[in-house]
């Protein structure tokens, strides 16, 4: 086991107690070591919502002398001093892409959390940059972030800009990430981007594998995933990579001239067999095609987590659970391809350890 994650927030949009938000730390490390967060779209008032609703989401915390504040605030505090305690622990940020839905809850809380250490926005050097539009303009909201770390503050940010392809970064107690590009829709001016993340716990070099929202590389004017896939390739091979967070927005239904940069169901397959041809490729010399049959059991041990699915929101829509919804399709589509990948949702609220 590698990985400890709470689902903080999965939606994507328009609940704004449920955006997406992800909260990791390794197995080996404790909640108070620091918390890496995944995106940022949801803050301390849906944490505070689960700690009502679950008192017990971090149920391993352990902050015998290490945290004695929290060790108080933990046994007797409301959900809001608990939300806040925990949420001090977050060391680090880190943002696919800048949308409102991936940011809010750290720019509404930039302001009001304070921590003893410093604490980082972390990301492409792009998404450092449309970040700073809201805090270096201080018209939308005070600076709250810099490039430089002010001995002085002890709340804001200090901006990480890193590096795409490479090396990992160390970003959390023993937790490193790599970041790759991916194409999220166009906007004036070209292509606009994302990332994925492939998360490395350092112990064990198990990681898993995160995307920011993504558009189908079969309609992409500049296709990247199929990077992410040959990239991923041998660490599936190898048993290191089992978890794979990708978004699907839409149900089937969705028609590609509005998907704005997001994947549906019938995507979702295409993007695995992409993936499952680049697994039996791996240390292959044959250039001859690869056949459907050659992909049978190949993604045997991996777990797709359908992430971002988005809530219609319409008087006449029934009271169906959107999640329910766009899961039962993909598995629909992907099971018949035999790839041997499993299938679940993300729930606001979610445990895994993994
Ligand atoms: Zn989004
Ligand atoms: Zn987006």
């Amino acid at each position: 086991m590698s990985f400890d994650l709470v689902v903080l927030g999965c939606g994507g949009g328009p609940d704004e107690l449920n955006l997406s938000s992800y909260l990791f730390k390794t197995c080996q490390n404790q909640w108070c070591d620091g918390i890496l967060s995944v995106e940022a779209g949801s803050g301390l008032g849906a944490l505070r919502e689960l700690l009502s609703r679950d008192p017990f989401i971090f149920e391993d915390l352990k902050v015998i002398g290490k945290d004695d504040l929290a060790e108080k605030v933990l046994d007797d505090g409301s959900p809001s001093q608990r939300a806040a305690r925990i949420y001090s622990w977050i060391r680090t940020f880190l943002i696919s892409h800048a949308h409102l839905d991936h940011v809010c809850g750290l720019i509404i809380g930039a302001g009001s959390t304070s921590s003893s250490s410093p604490r980082y926005i972390a990301g492409t050097e792009t998404v450092v940059r449309d970040i700073d539009t809201v805090f270096g303009g201080q018209k939308l909201w005070p600076k709250l972030a810099s490039r430089y770390e002010s001995p002085a503050s002890t709340f804001g940010f200090i901006y990480n800009s890193l590096s795409s392809f490479g090396p990992y970064h160390s970003l959390s107690p023993n937790i490193s990430v790599l970041l790759l590009p991916i194409t999220h829709g166009m906007v004036d001016g070209g292509t606009y981007e994302s990332t994925a993340f492939f998360i490395r716990n350092d112990t064990t070099l198990e990681e898993c594998l995160f995307f920011g929202d993504v558009e189908p590389d079969s309609i992409s004017s500049y296709p990247q995933t199929l990077n992410v896939w040959r990239t991923a390739a041998p660490k599936i091979r190898d048993g290191m990579l089992s978890h794979i967070f990708l978004e699907c927005s839409w149900t089937s239904a969705r028609p590609i001239h509005l998907l704005f940069g997001h994947l549906s169901p019938p995507h979702i397959l295409d993007e695995l067999m992409a993936l499952a041809r680049e697994v039996v490729s791996v240390g292959r010399h044959s250039t001859r095609k690869i056949l459907d049959s050659q992909l049978e059991g190949i993604l045997r041990g991996v777990t797709l987590v359908i992430i971002h699915c988005k809530e219609p929101i319409t008087p006449s829509n029934p009271e169906s659970d959107i999640v329910d919804v766009i899961v039962g399709e993909v598995k629909k589509l992907v099971y018949p391809a035999r790839l041997g990948v499993s299938v679940i949702g993300a729930r606001q609220g979610m445990k895994l350890r993994f």
